[in-house]
């Protein structure tokens, strides 16, 4: 077992949590039991769980050294709703791949109605034109050049997407039925891939707010990785339209393409959901930032000197590197220097 720690480095350097209470809300990390009142170095009286736990889970002194963001919850709303849009096109493509795939392989289309290219399409530029109306900079913001260059790639790569959508909309009316299926599966995909690209430099600027984010192994979705998988598709579609040119129409070398676009486009658009679960973590910090370590704390106790000089002793025999600084709120409260 790790040992219980007595002394926490929030964003305004080292605090001591001997004689101290929680004076706000919080919640007990292993049970959600509420921690207000408790002793800051105790323990949850529900589950045991060391209140210095809880305490070091729910503070960000990482989020809190970068400069306040203005309109906070606009903007985690805009990128959940970037990340909507991508997803939208990314799935709808992948479920006409899924649903027209007999036909992509050559055989004879299966007679489904027509896919819902128009509507998807003016969904993914609403989507899409909110979210960058929401994240794009604005005058008196100090925004760096990159997130302004991000959101405007990304805002192209959208608008790329749904031309493209549309266009499939209105049926490739020269090509054949495999061709004309084959042409909306391809066609938005570059759009994507450049909508994702901006998307991504939006996503790791605002993602250094987020502690899970940040500190998710598994479920935080790298963004090159889809990048790679849209291209495999994109080649395995092409691939297939080179094999209806130069080979016989009964061949049934089709359905190797087939099977590794199908795949491609599957990881593709599960990387899109992880998308959105970023996103949606990353607008949950942004709308409630984490607290800072001394706004959780009470003062130290005044009534009880001894524990004041135990926790400065605790302190300088635990960490005598810390700067003195740190113990700012503690020399407030008469200390014995
Ligand atoms: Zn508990």
């Amino acid at each position: 077992m790790s040992k219980i720690p007595t002394t926490l480095a929030g964003v305004d350097g080292p605090m001591s949590l001997i004689g101290r209470q929680v004076k706000q809300s919080l919640d007990c990390l292993a049970c959600g039991y509420e921690l207000e009142g408790s002793a800051a170095d105790g323990r949850c009286p529900e589950c045991g769980l060391p209140v210095p736990f809880s305490l070091a889970g729910s503070i960000d002194p990482e989020a809190h050294r970068l400069p306040p963001l203005e309109n906070a919850v606009l903007v985690g709303r805009g990128l959940l709703l970037g990340a909507c849009a991508l997803t939208v096109v990314a799935s709808s493509v992948f479920v006409l791949s899924i649903r027209e795939s007999f036909t992509l392989a050559g055989r004879p289309t299966a007679g489904w109605p027509s896919w819902p290219w128009w509507p998807l399409a003016a969904a993914v530029v609403g989507l899409g034109l909110l979210g960058w109306w929401s994240i794009r900079p604005q005058k008196g913001r100090q925004d760096s050049l990159g997130s302004c260059w991000s959101i405007t790639t990304f805002l192209v790569g959208i608008l790329l997407s749904a031309g493209a959508m549309a266009t499939a909309g209105g049926g490739f009316q020269w090509a054949s039925g495999q061709v004309a299926t084959i042409l909306a599966a391809v066609l938005p995909l570059p759009g994507l891939a450049i909508g994702l690209v901006g998307f991504r430099g939006v996503l790791l600027e605002l993602g250094r707010r987020s502690r899970q984010f940040r500190s998710s192994a598994v479920r935080r979705q790298r963004i090159p990785s889809l990048l790679v998988a849209i291209g495999i598709v994109a080649a395995a579609w092409v691939a297939l339209l080179i094999l209806l040119e130069v080979g016989e129409r009964d061949s049934t070398y089709g359905v190797i393409p087939v099977a590794i676009g199908l795949t491609a486009m599957l990881f593709v658009v599960v990387g899109h959901w992880y998308l959105l679960v970023n996103a949606w973590w990353i607008r949950g910090d942004l709308c409630r930032p984490p607290q800072k370590l001394g706004a959780l704390l009470s003062e130290v106790a005044s009534s009880s000197p001894d524990s004041l000089i135990a926790a400065n002793l605790a302190d300088l025999g635990k960490q005598p590197s810390e700067p003195v600084s740190g113990h700012s709120v503690l020399e407030d409260q008469s200390s014995p220097e």
